[in-house]
């Protein structure tokens, strides 16, 4: 009978080592945040540790975790949200590795309870689709590992409400690209905003890239419907929003009369006041300095 030790191999230790250093060069987490882990067989998961940095971790400290998340090897304890990974293990047997991060613009829209949005930038609609967003729990037990059970079957990245972010799949290097890949899509969104609209692709180029993804067998719910709005709704994720507090406000698809009918996100009221408000504040205190500074060359 093999030890547990044996169960994981040096190559599947030093790999998820360097993927963990990855996420960590790139600040999709900072201090001791986030976690890694590699299905072993039927019954074991190797897993980072709890309260290491993920910027410095070595082989030998990683754990191996029975499905029960009982610890079974290693020196140290294993990760406190390894149920996560469990639950995802669980549901989805094609599954072996799962990466959870904190990538911060990702996490800005998890906290703004913003839903990301889709049918903006093609590569991310192709190689992510949906991203749907999970209700909050307190991260650690049973309740927090219970909200992503309705998404594990059909994404491959799921946002976590005030939380961060849990990538899966059959590659290692895959989930931490797509880790990659969102918190970008979120970053140039934002950015996007700040310029003050964003322009969402027209239905009939959503609808190529639908055809190109189900050409190479790759499944998008939006292919089933393919009618106008829906290409752009998260069919199977907004019957869930009500729960998470999840509304697509900032980024909502409205038709806009002043591009002929372009359907585009335009600015939210709100923001747009506060900006002129800053703006005219701003204008006032510069007229207010020129104004001194020409009473005082002319005393
Ligand atoms: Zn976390």
């Amino acid at each position: 009978m093999c030890s547990p030790t044996s169960l994981a191999t040096n190559i599947d230790r030093e790999r998820l080592c360097i993927a963990a250093r990855r996420l960590f060069t790139h600040g999709h987490v900072v201090g001791n945040e986030g976690n890694l882990s590699q299905r072993l067989g039927t019954d074991a998961v190797l897993c980072t540790p709890t309260s290491r940095s993920k910027g410095d971790l070595q082989p030998e400290e990683l754990c191996i975790v029975n499905f029960d998340g009982v610890a079974i090897d290693g020196p140290l304890r294993p990760t406190s949200e390894i149920k996560l990974h469990l639950e995802i293990y669980r549901q989805r047997p094609d599954v072996r590795y799962v990466v959870h991060a904190h990538p911060p613009h990702a996490l800005a829209f998890a906290v703004a309870r913003e839903a990301i949005p889709q049918g903006i930038l093609p590569e991310i609609d192709f190689f992510l689709g949906e991203v749907p967003i999970a209700p909050y729990r307190t991260p650690g037990g049973i309740d927090f590992a219970k909200t992503i059970t309705p998404f594990v079957q059909h994404a491959q990245l799921i946002v976590l409400a005030s939380h961060g972010t849990v990538a899966y799949g059959t590659d290692l290097s895959l989930a931490v690209a797509n880790t990659e890949m969102i918190d970008r899509y979120c970053y140039i969104l934002l950015q996007a905003l700040h310029l003050g609209r964003v322009h969402y692709l027209s239905p009939d180029s959503v609808r190529q890239m639908l055809q190109l993804k189900s050409s190479k067998g790759i499944s998008d719910p939006r292919s089933e419907t393919m009618c106008d709005d829906s290409l752009y709704q998260l069919e199977s994720t907004c019957g869930t929003w009500g729960e998470a507090a999840i509304e697509q406000s900032i980024f909502a698809r409205r038709a806009s009369p002043s591009a002929g009918g372009t359907p585009q996100a335009e600015m939210a009221a709100d923001v747009w006041q506060s900006l002129i408000e800053r703006i005219a504040t701003r204008v006032a205190e510069k007229l207010e300095q020129q104004g001194s500074a020409s009473r005082d060359r002319a005393t």
